[in-house]
């Protein structure tokens, strides 16, 4: 069965297209079968951070009915396919649903996990992603504006009537990384799926056009997002360096849900 995650986050630049590319790629390189798709229709770059950029049959032409769904999925050599920059939300609104329909089933085909880039923030574009997929997973920086931000998110995924996976937690100082995301949990209240430290790599990899759990496999980040695609996919990663400081004893999500959007919409929403 295919499970659909969107990865979104508050505010943009928290590190949402670097987590599809590496957390995808981490995932195909597992075995498992793996579609990325862009839906951040702002700042559409997941094409160009993998040199896609030039492949011009997008997602748009598909709905547009001027090519095959085939024609705009590009398999990488890790086997990741990518459905890059396109995935118009506003395209998929104006698109016959039937066709709509065809064309999701048709891109989901085998896959037994598809990454949406979801736009950051709020709006009417944004929360399609956040409805349609089985869960959310939010990536965070550890600030406190990040933090809020994605709060607000997590009120939204509540409202659309979707599901947050968990957090992932990007670009944590390495020196202290344990005490950040303990803080980071206990106030989101939500699970920790990942920590990604902060690491030069990253920049570096983007620059060559090649996701880092390629380019520096043995990377901090490149082990922060391994370890978050063992997660991912049910298996546990006893090499992560990470994993001893994911928090211990933290009540599941869905327990808290309504107390805690009940908390966010009232230091949110209103003067209290
Ligand atoms: P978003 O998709 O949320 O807008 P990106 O994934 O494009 O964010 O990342 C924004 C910038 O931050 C990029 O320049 C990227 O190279 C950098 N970046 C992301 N994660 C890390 C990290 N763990 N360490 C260092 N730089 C990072
Ligand atoms: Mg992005």
């Amino acid at each position: 069965m295919t499970k659909v995650y969107a990865i979104a986050s508050g505010k943009g630049g928290t590190g949402k297209t670097m987590t599809v590319v590496n957390l995808g790629t981490s995932l195909a390189l597992m075995g498992k079968k793996t579609v990325i798709l862009d839906a951040d229709i702002g700042m559409a770059n997941l094409g160009l951070v993998l040199g896609l950029e030039k492949k011009n049959i997008t997602l748009h032409d598909v709905l547009a009915g001027k090519a095959d769904v085939s024609q705009a999925i590009y398999q990488l050599p890790t086997g990741l396919r990518v459905v890059p920059s396109g995935l118009s939300l506003r395209g998929f609104r104006d698109s016959n649903p039937d066709r709509l329909q065809f064309v999701m089933s048709e891109l989901i085909k085998g896959a037994e996990y598809v990454l949406i880039d979801a736009p950051a923030g709020i709006n009417r574009d944004g929360v399609i992603p956040l409805a349609i997929a089985d869960e959310v997973l939010l990536v965070v920086n550890p600030e406190l504006s990040s933090m809020l931000d994605a709060s607000k998110v997590e009120a939204v995924i509540d409202i659309v009537g979707g599901s947050l996976g968990g957090i992932i937690i990007n670009r944590v100082p390495p020196y202290r990384a344990a005490l950040t995301c303990q803080k980071i949990g206990e106030v989101m209240n939500a699970r920790i799926l990942g920590v990604i430290p902060e690491d030069s790599s990253v920049r570096t990899a983007t620059a060559f056009k090649t996701p880092v759990v390629i380019m520096y496999p043995d990377s901090i980040a490149s082990r922060g997002y391994k370890a978050l695609a063992a997660r991912v996919a049910g298996e546990s990663d006893a090499t992560s360096v990470f994993q001893a400081i994911t928090p211990q004893g933290h009540k599941e999500h869905e327990v808290h849900k309504g107390s805690f959007v009940d908390r966010l919409t009232r230091s949110l929403f209103e003067d209290v």
